[in-house]
C-alpha cells in the first residue's frame, strides 16, 4: 500500500540507511510502493542500484536490562492509567508506548556504549 509522505514523514520513516544501515539522515528513495532510508546523497545512488552491504546489528544483553529498569517508570505510569499491571489488558496505544520506551532506552545505551567503548555498567552520563 502506497503511505502519504507527510505519513512517512511522522509516523513511518525508514530508520536505518537501506545501503550501510546507519542511521537514515532525511533521504527518502521509493521504488514503487517500497520506501528506502539513505543516509548520504552517495549512498542513495548505491540504493537506487540495488547495492546493499550485509551488515546487521545484535542485541546485547547488558543493554536490554538497562533499557528494561529505564523503562520502569513508563510501565507503571501506564499501569496506573490501565487500571492493570497485566501489559495485554492494556490498549493497544499504551503498549506500544511501553515498548517503544525500551527500545528507546536500548538505542540510547547502545549509542553511549558505542561512543565510549565501555562493555561494563554503563550509566546515562557515558560513563
Ligand atoms: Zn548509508
Amino acid at each position: 500500500m502506497t503511505k502519504s509522505l507527510s505519513e512517512l514523514i511522522t509516523t513511518n520513516r525508514p530508520s536505518l540507511c537501506a545501503y550501510c544501515k546507519n542511521p537514515a539522515k532525511g533521504f527518502l528513495y521509493r521504488e514503487d510502493d517500497k520506501y528506502f532510508g539513505a543516509c548520504s546523497m552517495e549512498h542513495l545512488a548505491k540504493i537506487k542500484s540495488g547495492e546493499r552491504l550485509n551488515k546487521m546489528a545484535y542485541l546485547n544483553e547488558e543493554g536490554i536490562a538497562d533499557a528494561t529498569i529505564k523503562s520502569k517508570e513508563k510501565y507503571l505510569a501506564l499501569a496506573k492509567k490501565n487500571e492493570s499491571y497485566v501489559i495485554h489488558e492494556w490498549t493497544g496505544e499504551d503498549r506500544q508506548k511501553l515498548f517503544g520506551e525500551a527500545i528507546k532506552n536500548y538505542l540510547d545505551w547502545a549509542e553511549i556504549q558505542a561512543q565510549t567503548g565501555n562493555v561494563g555498567k554503563i550509566t546515562r552520563d557515558g560513563t
